[in-house]
């Protein structure tokens, strides 16, 4: 076991907790245990340019957050919907729903 202490930081699965280690090379392959993601809390900001009446809604990044998934949860079905729920906050918000439902 002493080979593998040499960590800088132990690294853990968001989902089941279980540390993960860095990908394995060897000669002719590698082992992957884990996937990283970026993402993080979003606002919407609205951007108006002179040569367009339509106004634009881009997402801003806020806070950037690092998800780590271990290779066996990256398997499970929820935790391919919580990923995504992560990575694309602005797909999956009820209200956002709700409102764009409005009449004007
Ligand atoms: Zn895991």
């Amino acid at each position: 076991m002493s080979l593998a202490t040499v960590t800088k930081g132990a690294r853990h699965c968001r989902h089941c907790g279980r540390e993960v280690g860095e990908t394995l090379h060897t000669r002719s392959s590698y082992r992957v245990d884990y996937y990283a993601m970026h993402t993080g809390d979003v606002e919407p900001i609205t951007i108006l340019r002179p040569d367009d009446p339509e106004p634009l809604t881009v997402w801003r990044l806020l806070h950037v957050t690092e998800v780590l998934t271990c290779v066996d949860c990256y398997r499970l079905p929820h935790v391919q919907r919580e990923r995504e729920a992560l990575f694309r906050p602005e797909a999956v918000t009820p209200d956002e729903a709700a409102q764009s439902g409005g009449t004007s």
